[in-house]
């Protein structure tokens, strides 16, 4: 592991850290939470670890079901070492069920069921608020390639469909998510960040409760017992 204590990167609940190979890093989660682009922050005790654990699971998983990730190897409960990648600046949302800022923005009632899977991008700007853009706003800007943007959302669809049948077999709904993408070395695109209780919205089939960050935004011991919950259906904790 990396003896430096500073983080090379900070983010808002995950830092990253040098390694003595350049194109690895270790990531870093925290139990640190954050809702509205920070204007709620708080603890929540255990979330890093489940988070870690969790993300480390669904990618390697997808990278066994052919998905190129940034997954190299967990290292412990918080810490795993992820391929160095040059990061679009995008957020790539993934929509099977109405929620969160598609209900406010279309007036949508929260849990329709979506025709068909709606793919959004976000621009990843703090001082912009991580507008919405769409492919257009996208290549016009050389944030990625129209040929990038064929790939992802093929990829997007496939994640949706390999973690929609995972999460069904433990009884969770994936309602939504968000996926961000680098480029390896030679161009190919991976899949960067997390997948996690943070970047899903997943709600337990038989009683309809969020299992997500939206519960951190009611009560901290709540998001808790839901990160809790995910980690064990899924890793069997
Ligand atoms: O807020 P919104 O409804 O647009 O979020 C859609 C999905 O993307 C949710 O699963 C949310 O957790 C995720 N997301 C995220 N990070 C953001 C914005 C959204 O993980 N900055």
């Amino acid at each position: 592991m990396d003896s430096s204590s500073r983080p090379w990167k900070q983010g808002k609940t995950k830092d990253l850290f040098l390694t003595e190979d350049p194109q690895v890093l270790r990531l870093c989660f925290r139990d640190a939470a954050s809702a509205y682009g920070g204007l709620i922050r708080g603890e929540v005790p255990g979330k890093g670890s489940v988070n870690n654990r969790v993300s480390d699971h669904l990618m390697r998983y997808l990278e066994a079901e052919g998905i190129p990730t940034q997954y190299l190897k967990e290292l412990d409960e918080r810490n795993t070492l992820v391929r160095r990648l040059d990061m679009l600046p995008l957020e790539v949302i993934v929509r099977n069920l109405a929620a969160g800022s598609l209900t406010e923005r279309l007036g949508l009632k929260e849990g329709t069921r979506l025709g068909r899977v709606v793919l959004e991008f976000n621009y990843k700007s703090d001082e912009l608020d991580d507008p919405l853009v769409n492919e257009y706003h996208i290549t016009t800007m050389g944030w990625a390639t129209a040929e990038e943007l064929d790939i992802i959302d093929d990829v997007a669809m496939r994640v949706n469909g390999l973690l929609t049948a995972l999460f069904d077999r433990v009884d969770i709904e994936l309602v939504d998510f968000k996926l961000e993408f680098g480029r390896r070395p030679d161009g190919t695109l991976a899949l960067g960040n997390e997948i996690s209780p943070d970047s899903c919205r997943l709600w337990d089939k038989r009683t309809g409760e969020k299992l997500d960050k939206d519960v951190f935004t009611l009560s901290r011991d709540m998001a808790r017992d839901a990160y809790l919950e995910v980690a064990r259906r899924l890793l069997g904790d």
